[in-house]
């Protein structure tokens, strides 16, 4: 048997870590069998995946140099890769499990789910579908498609037993069939749901192993009733222990820097950021934590996979990361460092700012020093301020954040003209709005243009400045955050975003 193996990123954000921690399992276990790995696209959600995301996963992988034998780029014998050019073929794959018995036609309208659900969640039941449209007849489904009536395919559920699946690190799981959803699997745009896209994918594209986030272990009974029904076999599954912030949460970006772009800014080396991430689930028979990616295919073997959930901690990564660097030999350190500094265009871009306000040479960096380095270290009294309270910098930098993961277009002057707005919705002189921001990015209260700076530090690394200055103040408790949230709710329905 060919192992083929693949992963599976939804095209909806920044590159995520836990993208990087599931392909570098997949892509060595493949390969070490002389096998094939696979980069399908999953953007089945076509209102959240958009293609600079697509790309920016690409481009994130390919650092790290986990790139692919086939994908939606170098394509292969099972294309297309991208789950919305597959669409015919979820089309017909779903009208024949309809034929068979194993899915439905709903016409439940939103106002009648939501009542059900409420219904059950005030019986104390977990909410799910009642299973209302399982018994209609032909005639009455034909003539609801004839009037257009709005409608999604949904999966048959067994009411009684459970489902037994095999996890390979886990042993059999049970889970009764009465907690599993009858979860839609053609929505009523008629694009499938990951659910019924990754189990047909999977058996089309012929992959044979899967290792992913243990978060998908309670979406395996859907999948093997698809495959069940079907007559299909299934991938043998190993579920990896999901990455965790240090307070042990699942890892989060509210908590810390997840974006793959943000470790590569900071000037982390992506074989470290790999072995890094490698440890995260496995272990070497000899314990070592240093180890290259070669190493780490031969030695892959789900034995030495952990279940346990490990804390992505950054100072280790920074240790580990130290000791590459360390090991670089003069030249390579140059070669590196430049491609660092300047490969992006960055070093060009601060010299445009700082280019008029230049006297001496020597100006450049004490101006620019946190856009090339990290900005000073905080404390609470970096924001004293006569007129600006700590509870609003607090304000300022947790709304900043929310604002600036909306703006698709990463300019200066939108990311101006867009905080403009925030701040009169704040009722804040712009001025004062404007303080926390440079001091959380810059270290302090007069720097370079500020929107220029974060058009040129990225999201990634303005984020991680901005989450940092909000813990100097204190953080935010629950209680601030269910606030700060509703509030927000209020504001971003006014604000217009590019
Ligand atoms: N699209 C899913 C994700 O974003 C893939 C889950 C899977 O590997 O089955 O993680």
């Amino acid at each position: 048997m060919t192992i083929r193996t693949r992963v599976a990123p939804s095209p909806t954000g920044l590159p995520h870590l836990g993208t990087a921690y599931v392909a570098l399992f997949n892509r060595a276990f493949a390969h070490q069998h002389r096998g094939k790995f696979v980069l399908r696209m999953e953007d089945t959600d076509v209102e959240r995946s958009d293609a600079k995301s697509d790309q920016a996963i690409q481009d994130a992988l390919r650092w790290l140099g986990l790139d692919w034998d086939e994908g939606p780029d170098v394509g292969g014998p099972h294309g297309p890769y991208r789950c919305s050019e597959r669409l015919s073929i979820y089309h017909d794959l779903i009208a024949e499990l309809v034929s068979i018995g194993g899915a439905f036609h709903c016409f439940c309208t939103k106002e009648r789910l939501d009542e059900v659900r409420s219904n059950q969640r005030q019986q104390g039941l977990v909410p799910k579908y009642d299973g209302h449209c399982i018994g209609l007849s032909m005639q009455e489904i034909e003539s609801q498609i004839e009037e257009g009536v709005p409608h999604v395919i949904r999966l048959k559920v067994p009411t009684d037993g459970s489902c037994v699946f095999h996890d390979t690190l886990r042993g059999p799981i049970e889970i009764p069939w009465g907690q599993v959803d009858m979860q839609i699997l053609l929505k009523s745009d008629r694009f499938p749901t990951y659910h019924f896209a990754a189990s047909v994918d999977d058996h089309l594209m012929e992959i044979s192993h899967i290792f992913r986030g243990e978060e998908w272990l309670s979406s395996c009974p859907k999948h093997q009733l698809i495959y069940t029904y079907f007559g299909w076999e299934q991938p043998e599954l190993i579920h990896l222990p999901l990455l965790r912030n240090p307070d042990h949460s699942k890892i989060s970006k509210r908590k810390q820097s997840t974006s793959i772009n943000y470790f590569r800014r900071c000037g982390y080396l992506p074989e470290a950021l790999l072995n890094y991430l490698a440890t995260m689930g496995f272990s070497m028979p000899d314990e070592r934590e240093m180890f290259s990616f070669q190493e780490f295919q031969e030695a892959l073997t789900p034995a030495r996979v952990s279940t346990s959930g490990p804390v992505f901690d950054l100072a280790k990564l920074s240790w580990l990361n130290g000791q590459y660097i360390r090991s670089l030999s003069h030249s390579e350190l140059k070669e590196k460092m430049g491609a660092w500094a300047f490969g992006d265009g960055r070093a060009d871009a601060i010299l445009r700012l700082v280019h008029d306000r230049t006297e001496r040479f020597d100006d450049v960096f004490s101006q620019a020093d946190y856009l090339l380095g990290e900005r000073a270290t905080l404390t609470a009294e970096s924001f004293n301020h006569k007129k600006v309270t700590s509870e609003d910098c607090v304000r300022v930098l947790y709304f900043s954040q929310l604002l600036l993961e909306q703006i698709k277009n990463w300019d200066s002057d939108v990311i101006s003209e867009t905080f403009k707005q925030l701040a009169a919705l704040l009722e804040l002189k712009f001025r004062e709005f404007l303080f926390p921001l440079f001091v959380a990015i810059s270290g302090r209260s007069v720097s370079l243009p500020l929107f220029d700076s974060i058009q040129i530090l990225g999201l990634d690394v303005v984020n991680a400045r901005l989450r940092s200055a909000i813990n100097v103040l204190g953080g935010v408790s629950k209680k601030v955050t269910k606030r700060l949230d509703a509030e927000w709710h209020q504001h971003a329905s006014q604000l217009i975003v590019r």
